[in-house]
């Protein structure tokens, strides 16, 4: 279930809203050539049963959100049987390990989720049929953490000579309910400053989000005393407030251009037929590839709700019912874009044409938002096969015959935004 907060909303916006960092003009070139970066390309190939199986291990381990210490600890023992650095889980429940090359460079955080939409008690056993897996989670984010570690472990067992360190994390939070909990302590924490760029791995296919949707999403409840549906008659009714409020709602104008939407997705109250509901609630989801669009969106529907409740209020003159409004809210994430002349992006699209993938860039929600709206150059990546059905039960992910060129791609993408140094030194 969703934990509501009550927040001022509009003031969370305003914080969130961000200038992404200037753009740098080094060339970047995929160091397609370099001996270890070979090997460990073709070690991504050879291997890609491991890279399945790590898949399968992690999405057998339930991790609903803010439950997700089983698999946390999973993947904890993996960083550490892989040998990485300074492996810990911190006070949110962030499993974090470290590659260090010992030189000077940038500091790059490679990240996958922990945590599944499915509540406590749902079945995660895969099945496996050649090479489609199914069970819930199997793409979202089964796969990115089974790439994070099967990329970091042929780095490491390639001896891949890179420049700087590369963090590599295992978040909590980045579902829905969740509210990027994960990321904002990661980028609440000293490791904020460190930090050059990020890069997660969520889903399947190949393609580069750099655009974060915001999202804004609250839970309004209007509230009155309620009685009999006869005898009480001529009182304001919470769910004719809502039916007013609902009804508003659907008629907004968005813009296309950037795309903005909104959408009522649970309503709930009641208790009989013949009873004016003491309460009544519903829950609203809006988001926008544009910070300032989203604001302006969300103070149009605060005002709509305020109205339609003291409009029904106005429709009983002569009752001395009240009806009071309640808004928590159910999460906010910032919106914002890592231009694409930003070195992260330049680093995945040389990459992709490096092995002759096609990667388009698009937008979506994912934990790069956070970052993003630091104004730190982040970027969500794909993992590689080919996904249905996220966020349900009959999730699949189909490996087919080329899966293993997700992870390919994402460490050459680590690599050539690292720098590796040359055979020669
Ligand atoms: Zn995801």
């Amino acid at each position: 279930m969703p934990q509501f907060r009550a927040a001022p909303a509009v003031a969370s916006l305003a914080l969130a809203l961000s200038v992404n960092s200037v753009a740098s003009a080094q060339p970047v070139a995929p160091p397609m050539q370099h001996p270890a970066v070979k090997q460990a390309l073709a070690m991504l190939e050879r291997e890609n049963a491991w890279t399945i199986d790590q898949q399968v291990a992690v999405c057998e381990i339930p991790a609903p959100p803010f439950m997700e210490q089983a698999r946390g600890a999973y993947v904890r023992e993996r960083f550490t049987a892989l040998g990485l650095e300074q492996v810990r889980t911190d006070a949110e429940g962030n499993v974090i390990g470290e590659l260090r090359s010992g030189r000077p460079g940038p500091t790059l955080m490679l990240s996958s989720h922990l945590d599944t939409v499915f509540p406590e008690g749902t079945d995660v056993k895969v099945t496996r049929e050649g090479t489609l897996l199914r069970g819930p989670g199997i793409g979202d984010d089964c796969r990115g953490l089974a790439a994070m570690l099967a990329v970091t472990r042929a780095m490491k067992e390639s001896k891949v000579p890179f420049d700087g360190r590369l963090l590599v994390v295992a978040t909590v939070g980045e579902e829905g309910p969740g509210n990027l909990r994960g990321v904002r302590a990661l980028f609440a924490s000293p490791l904020k400053d460190s930090v050059d760029a990020f890069i997660s791995i969520d889903g399947t296919g190949i393609a580069i989000t750099n655009g974060a949707v915001g999202s804004a999403r609250y839970r309004f409840t209007v509230i009155g005393p309620g009685g009999h549906s006869y005898g009480a008659f001529g009182m304001a009714n919470p769910i004719h407030a809502l039916g007013r409020a609902i009804a508003a709602i659907g008629d907004l104008e968005v813009p296309r251009e950037p795309r903005t939407t909104f959408n009522v997705g649970i309503i709930s109250g009641g208790t009989s037929v013949n009873t004016i509901s003491p309460s009544a609630s519903f829950d609203l989801d809006m988001r926008s590839e544009s910070m300032a669009t989203l604001m302006e969106l969300d103070a149009k529907v605060q005002a709509i709700v305020t109205r339609a409740v003291a409009e029904e209020q106005a429709r009983w003159p002569n009752s001395r019912a009240t009806l009071t409004l309640k808004v928590d809210t159910i999460g906010i994430r910032p919106a914002g874009t890592t231009a694409d002349s930003v070195r992260v992006v330049r680093s995945a699209k040389a990459a992709a044409d490096a092995l002759g993938l096609y990667a388009p860039l698009n937008a979506s929600s994912t934990d790069s938002n956070l970052p993003i709206s630091l104004g730190i150059p982040a970027i969500t990546v794909d993992g590689g096969g080919v996904g249905r059905g996220a966020h349900s039960l009959e999730e699949s992910y189909d490996d087919r015959t080329d899966g293993f060129k997700g992870p390919q791609w994402i460490l050459l993408l680590v690599s050539t935004y690292l720098g590796v140094r040359g055979p020669a030194m």
